[in-house]
């Protein structure tokens, strides 16, 4: 069988999702992106009268996200011609759109019984012979489809993006051992030729392998913070311009990345190492749990370490 990859669902619009769809759409490829309907209508929302059977905010969440494309810095699109080729969509009143895509590509929020329920949801609604992958950042990507059909689960594979997906490089693709070998082999070449990535192929262990050293680096540099009672700025600049990595400090990464999703990226270890001297690593510090409780999660809410002004 061969492969075509012309038209592609993004679930979820999130930091990730918004961006893998750009990059998708940059390469010339149509964009289906979806998310969910929200549960509540805000409060500008509710003086204009609207309910929650309104498609202006069933589509909500998406469209915002759609919007927030053309304000980023770095931009994540190339040009309003990229733009137009994503179409927005909601998860309830759209699902049938799964039909049209060669690629379904999930990348809802870090949370395993979230992928599942997602998944099945999936299975009933793609085309058979449809590619199927998960954006997630360490879950095993096995686990995520134990409920679905063969056929899913031989064209279902981890594609792991990094954040900015237009910008960095690295492409981790995460096989099953029921993914059909020219799906794996497909999918590396596309990453390559199509999106310009430089792919490696990883196992499919807790955080796969730039995450596994990245969360390991990130926490134990909160973990020494604490110790030496350093500030967030001390630390974002010994860790930053002061080496010569101004877009990579510490705490302006982990804005950038989510704060939440960084939580669920080092728990998805912990759960998984044994070793006590690697648990404690892995142990997330009670202040970012907190952080996580407060809505404070980095650029995507407005407020993390630092704030959007
Ligand atoms: P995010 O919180 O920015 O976005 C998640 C989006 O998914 C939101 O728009 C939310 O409304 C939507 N969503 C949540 N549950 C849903 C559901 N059940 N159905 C449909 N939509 C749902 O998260 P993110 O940072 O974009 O992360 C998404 C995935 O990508 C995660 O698996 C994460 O681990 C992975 N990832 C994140 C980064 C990063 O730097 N943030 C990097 C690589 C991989």
């Amino acid at each position: 069988m061969t492969y075509a990859i012309k038209q592609v669902a993004v679930i979820g619009s999130g930091v990730m999702g918004s961006g893998i769809a750009a990059h998708l759409a940059n390469a010339g490829i149509s964009v289906t992106m979806f998310d969910r309907v929200p549960d509540a209508l805000t409060d500008k929302e509710e003086k204009a009268g609207l309910t929650l059977e309104d498609k202006q905010v069933r589509n909500r969440i998406v469209s915002e996200s759609k919007k927030k494309l053309l304000k980023q810095t770095p931009s994540p699109i190339t040009s309003k011609k990229s733009l137009e080729l994503i179409r927005t969509a909601n998860l309830e009143d759209d699902i049938a759109l799964l039909s049209e895509a060669d690629w379904i590509v999930e990348v809802i929020v870090e949370h395993l019984g979230a992928k599942k329920e997602l998944f099945q949801k999936v299975d009933s609604h793609r085309r058979e012979g449809s590619l199927v992958s998960s954006n997630t950042s360490g879950i095993s990507v096995e686990a995520m489809i134990a409920d679905t059909s063969e056929d899913m689960q031989a064209h279902f594979l981890g594609t792991h993006f990094f954040n900015p997906p237009r910008y960095l490089k690295l492409l981790e693709v995460i096989p099953t051992e029921k993914t059909k070998p020219e799906v794996l082999s497909f999918m590396k070449t596309f990453g390559e030729n199509v999106l310009g990535k430089g792919v490696v192929e990883a196992k499919d262990t807790p955080n796969f392998i730039a995450n596994r050293i990245g969360t390991y680096g990130l926490l134990v540099t909160v973990q020494e913070m604490e110790k030496q009672g350093l500030s967030v700025g001390e630390v974002d600049s010994i860790t930053g311009p002061l080496i010569g990595r101004p877009k990579s400090a510490t705490f302006r990464t982990l804005d950038v990345v989510g704060i939440d999703t960084f939580y669920h990226v080092a728990d998805n270890v912990y759960h998984h190492v044994f070793d006590p001297k690697e648990k404690e690593v892995f142990t997330v510090p009670d202040f970012i749990k907190q952080m996580v409780e407060k809505g404070w999660v980095g650029a995507k809410s407005g407020k993390g370490f630092y704030e959007k002004k």
